[in-house]
């Protein structure tokens, strides 16, 4: 089976390495150059654990490729996958498809024999019959069919998600396009993960539902965090008591208390409130979803400012991680991006060290400096803010953090210590999510 992949970033790139280490021949394409010829060099344009290895592992077995050229990517594919981004659109909220038509297109133009064009981006009810429209007007001798396969890997943990997923969603409109699908996605057959074959339209609002389902669950249990806070209960417990409900089937993201649902669940929830509305069916609890996280951000800020005293000017705030979560290296939609220019901004001085996040961080943050270590980012520090739960920031000596700030504060916005820990080490002052922190 051969294979082109479209885009190499967090998608693109992990699917591809995964499809040729089924043993599929791969060939990815990107437009960007110096991503490809980072990739032609043997170097991962992007974080991702474990990545590196099995792309070395199947470029040396001959079937992984990178390349600018799309035509002899296609050549001879039976698929070819469309993996590019779709941002929000700016103005209305609804997912940007420029470059999914683009691609589509590209696609139409170059294919020379009957092809399945694949969309593997998040997109919009009706974008698959789009493609199809967009494929058949550049090339309407062109035999193919297209197909919907959503992709639900979590940055981070990508390549166990995509090898040992929950499940796979291929949506079809012909027996062809299911067979070459079926085809592709054997190796997982025979380890049984279920795949679920639907008509286009069901396999396009599963993503979208299944994201805005989870980013319900976040802001729900940060609704419920903010309420504790107030009246003296812990999150932590509260979420654990209501996961062990067996109607929750799945325990009730605590961990996730405090993380603004997530990196791709704005995009998405906001593309899902806007497909309501068109459709004169908005989806208002989604709308409420959307509202709250943007309040939850602030939230945030209000902590900071409430440990700082009322105000950042002259502060020395220490903050340890800014990427969206822990292994990677992904700053889109991260707090750290409405929180870092809050401080900035009120005249903070900011100290920010982050194991992947500087690459990303020193374009996206200005007026940052950037440390090798946490100790060394609490030197002379007036706050310490713990904003991505890094396995390098989970065992911290909070003494000798405490021993090194001007003042001893800290703002653990991921629950990683407790109140007594903080005060034990020396802090003067701690505050989390969801439980009764002040000292
Ligand atoms: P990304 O921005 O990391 O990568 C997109 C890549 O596509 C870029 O390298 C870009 O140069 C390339 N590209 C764009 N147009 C091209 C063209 N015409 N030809 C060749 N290359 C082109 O995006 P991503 O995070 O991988 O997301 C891709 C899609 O997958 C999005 O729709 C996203 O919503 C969805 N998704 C992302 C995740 C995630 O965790 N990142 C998870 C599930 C689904």
């Amino acid at each position: 089976m051969r294979i082109a992949m479209i885009g190499t970033g967090y998608v693109g790139l992990v699917s591809g390495v995964c499809f040729s280490d089924f043993g599929h021949e791969v060939v990815c394409v990107d437009k960007d150059p110096r991503k490809i010829e980072m990739l032609e060099r043997g170097e991962v344009p992007i974080y991702e654990p474990g990545l590196d290895v099995l792309m070395h592992k199947n470029v040396e077995a001959g079937r992984l490729s990178f390349t600018l050229d799309l035509e002899s990517a296609i050549d001879g594919a039976q698929a070819v996958f469309i993996a590019v981004g779709t941002p929000t659109r700016r103005g209305d909220g609804h997912a940007d498809l420029r470059y999914v038509m683009a691609a589509a297109e590209e696609i139409a133009r170059a294919a020379r024999h009957h092809v399945v064009v694949v969309t593997k981006s998040t997109v919009p009810v009706g974008t698959n019959r789009q493609v199809r429209e967009t494929v058949a007007a550049a090339n309407p001798e062109l035999d193919f069919d297209v197909a919907s396969n959503p992709e639900f890997l979590r940055e981070g943990a990508a390549i166990e998600d995509f090898m040992k997923p929950d499940r796979v969603v291929v949506g079809v409109e012909t027996d062809r396009a299911a067979q070459v699908m079926a085809d592709i996605y054997r190796p997982l057959y025979l380890r049984e993960f279920p795949i679920l074959t639907t008509d286009l339209e069901s396999a396009e609002m599963i993503k979208y539902a299944a994201n805005a389902f989870l980013a319900t669950k976040i802001t729900f249990i940060n609704e419920i965090a903010a309420l504790c806070e107030k009246v003296g209960a812990d999150v932590k417990q509260v979420s654990r008591g209501m996961g062990l409900d067996g109607r929750h089937r799945q325990q009730v993201p605590a961990r996730r208390a405090g993380r603004t649902a997530g990196r791709a669940f704005p995009t998405d929830t906001k593309a899902l409130a806007r497909i309501g509305q068109d459709h004169a069916s908005p989806v208002s609890i989604i709308e409420t979803v959307i509202k709250i996280n943007e309040d939850t951000k602030r939230r945030m800020v209000d902590k900071l400012l409430d440990l700082c005293g009322g105000s950042f000017n002259g502060k020395t705030v220490a903050v340890l991680g800014v990427t969206f979560k822990p292994n990677t290296d992904d700053m889109r939609d991260a707090p750290a991006l409405t929180i870092v220019p809050a401080l900035v901004g009120g005249g903070a001085r900011v100290r920010t060290v982050d194991p992947q996040g500087r690459r990303e961080g020193e374009a996206l943050l200005p007026g940052v400096s950037w440390m090798d270590d946490p100790y060394e980012a609490a030197e002379g520090a007036d706050l310490l803010v713990v904003l991505t739960e890094w396995n390098e920031f989970r065992a911290l000596d909070l003494s000798a953090l405490s021993e090194r700030m001007s003042v001893p504060r800290m703002a653990d916005l991921r629950n990683v210590y407790s109140l007594e820990d903080a005060l034990t080490a020396g802090f003067t002052a701690y505050d989390s999510i969801g439980r009764v922190g002040h000292a």
